[in-house]
Formats: C-alpha cells, structure tokens, sequence
C-alpha cells in the first residue's frame, strides 16, 4: 500500500481542550480531496458500487428516482485503487486486550458519520501484534474517531495533517 507523503506539519496533541479548535479547522477545510476534484459527474449519478447519488452538488445514500448516469464515488475509487485518505493506529497493551471494543467502537462513528456524509467510510481495519490500523476515505473520519476513543477510553492521541494535501494520520497510545 502506498502513502502519499506527509509534509511537515507539526504534531498537535489532541486534548480535551483542543476539540473545538478542530472542529473550527475542518469546518474551514481548505483542502480538497484529488478525488473528488479529478472529475466532473453528472447530474444526476449513482455509483455502481454503494448505490451513494450525486445529486445538487453534493453525495448523498442511495440512488435517485429515475435514470441517472453511473459512475464510481470518490469513496469508491479509492477503495478499488486502495489510496486512503486517513489512517488511524491505535497501540500499545490496552489495544491489544481490548480489540475488539476498540473495533466495535470504530465501526460505530463510521456508521454514525456515513448517515450524513456516505463517503466517509472505513476501508480497512488490520490488527497486527499491538496495533489496530483503521484506514479511511476521508480526512475526517479519523478525527471523529480519536474523538470517541479518547473520550471514552483516555490515553494519549494526536493528529497529523498532510501538507497541502488531502490526508491525515492519526495516532493513540495506551
Ligand atoms: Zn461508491
């Protein structure tokens, strides 16, 4: 699998305190996602391949009444192409004893988060030895993510942006 680099932004720790502060920033996002820019759809389009429905500039669950032209979502071609956009590793001792929680919890946000935004969305979750290895479609959904885990679980995260580029990598200890 490969990554696109990250440029040198500086690690934030993420606190309680710092939540809001985040949230102001994706609000603002700047960032575009490649994928989403890369091409024109049609109005309207439903993907062949989560039914998602691109519809008044915008992605939204399922497919629209009547014809609509088909193509593959920006989540989806990054699925079939295996480029993520975000990653999460959570480690240590606490992760390897509580795994599956952890994953459940995981699973939850995205479910949660893709009501709204059907292309934010897991593409993988690895275990290997300590280390739980979430991979995502979009920047956002591992912030949400840290958010949860560290709400309810403690332990020590933080958050990196790619610079001038549609990623993040985000990490957690305990
Ligand atoms: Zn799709």
């Amino acid at each position: 699998m490969s990554h696109k680099k990250l440029g040198p932004t500086p690690t934030q720790p993420i606190g309680a305190g710092a939540v809001g502060r985040y949230r102001d920033r994706i609000l603002d996002d700047p960032r575009h996602d490649p994928y989403q820019a890369k091409q024109k759809y049609a109005e309207p389009t439903t993907c062949p391949d989560c039914r998602a429905s691109f519809v008044e500039g915008r992605w939204r669950r399922g497919p629209v009444e009547g014809p609509a032209h088909a193509a593959r979502c920006p989540a989806c071609r990054r699925i079939a192409e295996r480029m993520p956009a975000g990653t999460l590793d959570l480690e240590g001792p606490y992760v390897a004893a509580h795994a599956d929680e952890l994953e459940r919890m995981l699973r939850h946000v995205a479910e949660r988060e893709g009501h709204d935004h059907p292309l934010h969305r897991i593409m993988a979750i690895e275990r290997e030895g300590e280390r739980l290895r979430v991979t995502t479609t979009d920047v956002h959904l591992p912030q949400r993510m840290l958010e949860a885990v560290r709400s309810a679980h403690q332990g020590a995260g933080e958050l990196h942006y790619g610079h001038d580029d549609y990623s993040v990598r985000a990490a957690w200890r305990r």
